[in-house]
């Protein structure tokens, strides 16, 4: 069984416990691979290297930063089916979907290698007689950034691309549970050739490594994806050092079909998004608020969607959903859906874990569609993170609105109208960072993506995410 090492001032390196975990298949639960076990000095250590390489890789020309940047984007796009096949492994979605995730990771670097060039600055005029203002923007220094195990690999890109474009240099902490195809993907792009220790990588728990990295007066900007509580930890603990925080957090979002609605495209983007990743998915689609006139034929041609779905091991080629990540995903999933049950919610499909015994030993569960739902309802209320789709009917767009925006979360929505004026309306009324007019997705790598409310604060991606690993400096000139 390999063993996947961290990634300090660029050498691959045990950890200084010795110590070791194993990861394991959620699809069989057998071991993939072990992991060091790093510790709070491990990431000191890699914050060290990372304060010491930050000269040089900040001092170097952006066009440069560019040419080293699209060179790893094509060492990974070069080793995609070994990253992608460890992703499958530990995470558990197919191995499609994980291959499209680690190519996405690669875009996302090469579309930071050309925006680093764009890092303009201002010339002011000033109020006083020869008096000129310079705007320069700069590197803000070390930054450490934290990822969750949905998208291990593709979070982290976002992270990466934007940082290292900026001219920072970093120390990554990926998911305890699911490391492996995170670590490859860095060691790949350390492998184009980046000064010793601009680009690190430590694992260990998040509430032992992750704090070291967030508490550690090096680190000066903190870029964290995962759950809101926290996020909230995060934001209270960076406080202290008064440092630059960007929080991709959790999401609640609502999915409105209008009357007027292409109902087949409805239900197909309603489908993707409910239910790829087994749910697993920040902007996944949490509530459905369907026209009351047309609730019925949208439901009928979701579960149909639904039912047609292949569940099972994510290696064979088959397979269009594979396990949950973990029994506790699993087990939250099945508690929402009891207590949907429980408040008088139909079930129109799935509902339970798949028979067979296959499915034996992995974390399965069958897409499940509900209907007859209300806020009441924990499906409603918090994140489920599993492969369900609420339907709720409404009988006016304005009762529909006040109902999406009825959550603590704000990070996506979603509308289905044939209708411009509609979609623009509600789209603006929502209140998420992100809406989809007729589209299941938000994510654009060239525009910004974040949550509004308790879905987090700043915005990664676009020149947006390039802004936040940078400092605004005013140079005052006396001419
Ligand atoms: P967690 O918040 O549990 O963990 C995320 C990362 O933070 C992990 O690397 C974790 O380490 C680390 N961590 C945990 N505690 C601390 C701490 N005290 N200090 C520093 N780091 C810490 O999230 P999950 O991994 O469970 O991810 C799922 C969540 O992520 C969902 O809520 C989902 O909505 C959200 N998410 C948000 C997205 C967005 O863009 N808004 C996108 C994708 C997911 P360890 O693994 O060791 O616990």
């Amino acid at each position: 069984m390999i063993t996947s090492k961290m990634l300090i001032d660029g050498r691959s390196v045990d950890s200084c416990s010795g110590k070791v975990s194993v990861i394991y298949n959620p699809a069989n639960q057998e071991p993939v691979a072990k992991v060091s076990l790093g510790t709070r000095l491990d990431a000191r250590l890699a914050l060290e290297a990372a304060r010491k390489a930050f000269p040089e890789w900040s001092g170097t020309q952006s066009h440069l930063r560019g040419e080293m940047i699209h060179r790893g984007a094509g060492l990974v796009r070069r080793n995609i089916d070994e990253i992608s096949k460890l992703l499958t492994q530990e995470q558990g979605k197919p191995f499609k979907d994980a291959k499209r995730e680690v190519l996405a990771a690669a875009d996302v670097l090469d579309y930071y290698a050309e925006e680093g060039k764009r890092i303009f600055g201002d010339w002011l005029p000033s109020t006083s007689k020869g008096v000129r203002s310079l705007i320069i923007k700069q590197p803000i220094g070390v930054a450490a950034l934290i990822t969750p195990w949905n998208f291990p690999v593709d979070l982290l890109s976002w992270k990466v691309g934007a940082a290292l474009a900026a001219g920072c240099t970093f120390v990554a902490k990926p998911p305890s549970l699911a490391p492996l195809a995170a670590t490859a993907f860095l060691q790949v792009l350390n492998d184009a050739g980046f000064p010793a220790g601009t680009v690190n990588a430590v694992h260990g728990p998040g509430e032992d490594v992750g704090a070291e990295l967030v508490e550690n007066p090096i680190s000066r900007k903190i870029a964290f994806t995962g759950e809101t509580s926290t996020g909230r930890w995060i934001m209270e603990k960076a406080a202290a050092g008064i440092k630059r925080v960007s929080l991709e957090l959790g999401g609640q979002s609502p999915f409105l079909v209008c009357e007027d609605a292409d109902l087949d495209k409805a239900a197909a983007a309603a489908s993707q998004r409910a239910f790829s990743n087994m749910g697993q998915i920040c902007i996944s689609v949490n509530r459905i608020y369907a026209a009351k006139t047309i609730a019925e034929d949208f439901a009928d041609k979701l579960v149909s969607r639904a039912e047609r779905l292949r569940v099972g091991d994510g290696m064979s080629p088959e397979v269009d959903l594979g396990p949950m990540f973990s029994q506790a995903q699993r087990e939250k999933t099945e508690a929402h859906v009891a207590d949907a049950l429980e408040k008088g919610a139909d079930l129109l499909c799935g509902g339970r874990r798949p028979k067979g015994k296959e499915f034996s030993k992995g974390y399965f569960y069958l897409p499940t569609v509900l209907s007859k739902v209300n806020h009441s309802m924990r499906v409603t209320r918090e994140e489920t993170f599993g492969p369900v789709a609420p339907i709720i009917k409404f009988e006016s767009l304005d009762k529909a609105i006040d109902m999406s925006n009825d959550s603590e979360y704000g990070l996506a929505a979603y509308v289905f109208t044939s209708s411009l004026s509609t979609a623009l309306t509600v789209a603006e009324r929502l209140e998420a960072g992100g809406v989809g007019v007729n589209l299941n997705n938000v994510v654009e790598v060239q525009a910004p993506f974040g949550g509004w409310k308790q879905s987090g604060l700043g915005r990664e991606l676009g020149h947006y995410g390039l802004e936040e690993y940078l400092e605004v400096k005013h140079i005052r000139l006396g001419l």
